[in-house]
C-alpha cells in the first residue's frame, strides 16, 4: 500500500443545484476553490443516473443508464487530477421507490436535490495510468 499523510485544509457543505450535474458540479466546485485534492460523502435525490461498472477481465467501463427518479442513498467520492483536469471520481448507491438499491461508479446523473459534505486537502493527488489494472490510479 502506498500512501502519504495529508491535513484538511477547509472542509465544505454544499446544496447541489437542481438540474445540474451531480458530478460536474462537484468538480466545478473544486476548480472554483482550488482544491486539488479531497473527499466528499452526499446524499440526495436524482432524475437520472448513468453508472459505470468495471469489467475486470476486458479492462473496460461498461455503462448503464437508469432513465427515472433515484434517492441517493449514499455517494462517496474524492477529488484528484486525470489528464491535467480535477476528477470527482463518484461511487453512489441508488434506490428505487420499493427500496431495492443500484450501486457503481456513478458518471453522470441529473440533481432533483443533493447535499454534499467536502473535505480538502493540503496536497495534490495525480492518477496516472496502472499498467495491472488499465485503471488512472493515485501517484503517491
Ligand atoms: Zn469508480
Amino acid at each position: 500500500m502506498d500512501y502519504r499523510e495529508v491535513e484538511t485544509t477547509s472542509e465544505y457543505v454544499c446544496r447541489l443545484d437542481h438540474g445540474r450535474d451531480w458530478r460536474a458540479q462537484i468538480e466545478d466546485f473544486a476548480d472554483e476553490q482550488g482544491i486539488d485534492a479531497a473527499f466528499f460523502q452526499g446524499l440526495g435525490a436524482v432524475e437520472d443516473a448513468e453508472i459505470y461498472f468495471y469489467d475486470q477481465d476486458e479492462q473496460a467501463y461498461d455503462a448503464v443508464t437508469f432513465p427515472e427518479p433515484l434517492e441517493v442513498a449514499a455517494c462517496v467520492g474524492n477529488v484528484s487530477e486525470l489528464d491535467g483536469e480535477r476528477f470527482a471520481h463518484t461511487h453512489a448507491v441508488l434506490s428505487r421507490p420499493d427500496g431495492t438499491a443500484i450501486a457503481g461508479h456513478l458518471n453522470s446523473a441529473t440533481v432533483f436535490a443533493g447535499e454534499l459534505h467536502l473535505r480538502a486537502f493540503d496536497t495534490d493527488l495525480v492518477r496516472e495510468h496502472d499498467e495491472t489494472t488499465d485503471l488512472d490510479l493515485w501517484e503517491l
